[in-house]
């Protein structure tokens, strides 16, 4: 594995606890970070597009991805349904010499942060609560009942994972948790 001469920044929680929400307001006030494009065999949902939240691949191609060691990691996030960071989207943001941003489950998180340990921050956004979660998950109108019901089911053992991070963010008002983030990142930064 190659080590990034940059710094990274790991973003996890439970579905639905207003991540990509966050990520997206942090990389709209500046233009040093860089997504990192993860793959997934699950299919795109509401405006998502292949190259842009995701390149999305059926679930040979991950197979054919894994056997030939192409993720940084990877991890079967709900049942039948991989996720991975591909070692060539890091090198990609390396090179350009922005800061990579990643959106990654709490193991992948882990994983990534004790391989980058201080060039990386890692950050877990906390909802306020389960019933919340369902709410915020329900309203986004992007997931099936059957899907929300996989995702409430595995919340409450990703929560147990917060301390594993250098920092909690709970998204509670929406307008702190995008100030504390901007926060937490520029110390990160500095
Ligand atoms: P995640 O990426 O963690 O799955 P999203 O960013 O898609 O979550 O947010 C899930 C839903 O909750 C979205 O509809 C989003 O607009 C809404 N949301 C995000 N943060 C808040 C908040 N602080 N208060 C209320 N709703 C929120
Ligand atoms: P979603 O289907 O809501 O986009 O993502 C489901 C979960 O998979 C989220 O927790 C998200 O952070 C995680 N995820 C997305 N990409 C990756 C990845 O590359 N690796 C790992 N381990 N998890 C990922």
């Amino acid at each position: 594995m190659k080590k990034a001469k940059g710094k990274l920044i790991i973003f996890s929680a439970p579905s639905g606890s207003g991540k990509s929400t966050l990520i997206n307001h942090m990389m709209s006030v500046s233009d040093k970070f860089e997504f990192s494009i993860s793959a997934t065999s699950r299919a795109p949902r509401g405006t998502e597009q292949n190259g842009k939240e995701y390149y999305f691949l059926t679930p040979d191609e991950f197979r054919t991805k894994i056997a030939n060691n192409e993720f940084l990691e990877w991890e079967e996030v709900y049942p039948n349904k991989f996720y991975g960071t591909l070692r060539s989207e890091v090198e990609r943001i390396n090179n350009a010499g922005k800061v990579a941003v990643f959106d990654v489950d709490v193991k992948g998180g882990v994983n990534i942060k004790r391989f980058y340990k201080k060039h990386a921050l890692s950050v877990f956004i906390k909802p306020p609560s389960i019933q919340e979660l369902k709410r915020r998950l329900v309203g986004r109108g992007t997931d099936s009942a059957e899907v929300i019901k996989s995702r409430i089911k595995k919340a409450s053992m990703e929560l147990t994972y917060a301390k594993r991070f250098d920092r909690i963010v709970v998204n509670d008002d929406l307008e702190t948790a995008k100030k504390e983030i901007l926060q937490v990142v520029s110390e990160f930064l500095k």
